[in-house]
């Protein structure tokens, strides 16, 4: 089935059942005008000449044009480019050359001087702005057009034709084009809403950015796949609003990285709203601390609340808790492999699977593994073997029971005078002195054993900056000599990807001129 066939099926079965809510707007959608919206906005594209495989941006937070955007690309066969709205010229100018994009459509908010002088200065010019005329043009052409003709690109299209490029966040180094079918990414969506046993009685609350897979699988592709309903509460994010659109829209599922879900915690009027309605949610992108997961199980009526971990690369869920999973469950482990996926964990080394239990690197295949990386061939054949697998880059440990736990990634682990740190365990461990607020662990280049450890550390407000030898003296006894740090760098912040993960690359970079 493709997405638009998928659309059109869940318009015949819930007509005048909710499919979408923008809250700042204050507009909503039934399935049936919902799809009648995307038909035009496919029609209006058809009629700007857009050709099946042709390379779509959208560029915008957070607002129902992106959900019709993404539908209607969908339903024409040209290729949605996911670009994150915090992308800057450089970024933006490489995401547009490097799809070759044929049309980018961007949003007035309040940084569209910023999109507009951004767009000038690299030389892009073939841009359709939402709620400017250029939408209303695009809308209004859609409804003068012949249906006949969507009919017709319809019929062109395959289930397992690309229709989307997702850029990876970049964490690692340049954003890689991860470029995704029908197939892989609606397959997905629909076992995520398994997963959280969807119906349509179902209000998804999507306060994640729709231009992540969080937004657009986990979110609209799960959501319609089972006829529930989508929340926008805010177009970026805002834990006020976000808490608000819950209460009024009676969301019964919640979205969130763990930051997220902190952040309505400690909002100061938590308290008065009412979140019980909800039910369910995911919490994904990383590890998430007990005390969080215990509030958003508690205080927000989240009990079901499911963790997942995935990669653009793979549509991106590979594992995920399941409904009756308890909390050590949901804070220690990312769950159980996908229904219809398989997952394995190989050394490295030796590329074969290592006993349960002992940490090796993640691999996936099935369904969602992507077509490829856009026009790399070279950077694809290194991430999916001959035999399928998508080697995620990712070290895991699986136990008897088939439950993942992320141990953190390849090119992250610091070998000490032969000795595997992973600098996770090390993290954890140093999280427990009082003195501390945040702690990242490198490796640095050393003569001696290879490599060393440095613990770069944002000390606590208010306590005594913490030495080395006090984090040296912290350790001793418990933890392997190895494993502790040899170099202690205080700092307020981590370098961060416009995602908000931390990049160790570009931490490792500056160690190495720190320690000249
Ligand atoms: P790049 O590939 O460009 O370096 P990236 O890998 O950060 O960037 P994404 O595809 O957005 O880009 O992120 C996927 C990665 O996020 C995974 O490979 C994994 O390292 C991490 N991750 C995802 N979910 C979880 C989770 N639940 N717990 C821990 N880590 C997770
Ligand atoms: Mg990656």
């Amino acid at each position: 089935e493709t997405i638009g066939e998928n659309l059109e099926r869940a318009a015949a079965r819930h007509r005048d059942r909710p499919a979408l809510v923008d809250v700042a707007t204050g507009r909503r959608w039934t399935y049936a005008e919902l799809d009648a919206a995307v038909d035009e906005v496919a029609l209006g594209l058809l009629t700007m000449g857009i050709a099946k495989g042709d390379r779509v941006g959208i560029w915008a937070p957070n607002r129902a044009e992106w959900v019709l955007t993404q539908y209607a690309t969908a339903k024409i066969g040209a290729i949605l480019v996911n670009v994150n709205p915090a992308y800057r010229g450089h970024e933006l100018d490489y995401v547009i050359r490097q799809s070759g994009m044929r049309l980018l459509i961007s949003a007035v908010g309040h940084r569209t001087s910023d999109y507009r002088a951004m767009l000038a200065e690299i030389g892009y010019e073939d841009v359709v702005f939402i709620a400017e005329p250029g939408w209303d043009e695009l809308v209004a052409a859609g409804r003068r057009a012949d249906p006949a003709t969507l009919r017709a690109r319809a019929a062109t299209l395959a289930f397992d034709d690309p229709i989307n490029i997702q850029y990876t966040s970049g964490t690692t180094g340049f954003p890689k084009g991860a470029t995704l079918s029908h197939h892989n990414i609606l397959n997905n969506g629909y076992f995520v809403a398994e997963g959280l046993g969807y119906t349509e009685a179902d209000r998804v609350c999507l306060p994640v950015p729709l231009y992540h897979c969080f937004g657009m699988v986990m979110g609209n592709l799960a959501a319609t796949s089972h006829g529930a309903c989508v929340v926008l509460p805010a177009p970026g994010f805002d834990a006020g609003a976000t808490l608000r659109a819950v209460e009024s829209e009676r969301c019964t599922s919640l979205y969130g990285v763990p930051t997220m879900f902190i952040a309505e915690l400690d909002h100061p009027d938590f308290a008065t709203f009412d979140l019980s309605s909800l039910r369910t949610g995911i919490m994904a992108g990383s590890p998430c601390p007990v005390e969080v997961m215990k509030r958003v199980a508690g205080e927000m009526h989240m009990s079901e609340v499911a963790i997942c971990y995935g990669m653009t690369e793979t549509s991106p869920v590979s594992t995920m808790t399941r409904r009756d999973d308890g909390l050590t469950r949901r804070t220690e482990t990312v769950g159980q492999v996908m229904p219809h996926l398989e997952v394995k964990i190989v050394s490295p080394e030796t590329g074969l699977p290592v006993r349960r239990g002992e940490p090796g690197e993640l691999c996936t295949r099935g369904y969602s593994v992507m077509l490829g990386y856009w026009e790399e061939p070279g950077r694809t054949a290194e991430a999916i073997d001959a035999a399928r697998w998508m080697h995620t880059g990712d070290l895991a440990t699986m136990d008897d029971d088939g439950y993942v736990n992320i141990v953190g990634r390849i090119k992250d682990m610091v070998i000490r005078g032969g000795e595997n740190v992973y600098p996770r365990e090390v993290e954890e461990f140093l999280h427990t002195h009082p003195d501390i607020a945040d702690v990242q662990v490198i490796g640095v280049p050393d003569s001696k054993y290879g490599e060393e450890l440095m613990a770069w550390i944002v000390p606590r407000p208010g306590a005594t900056p913490i030495t080395a030898e006090a984090v040296r003296a912290f350790c001793a006894g418990r933890l392997a000599h190895y494993k502790i740090p040899r170099y202690v760098h205080l700092v307020d912040e981590f370098p961060m990807t416009v995602t908000g993960k931390i990049r160790k690359v570009e931490m490792r970079e500056q160690a190495v001129g720190l320690l000249g």
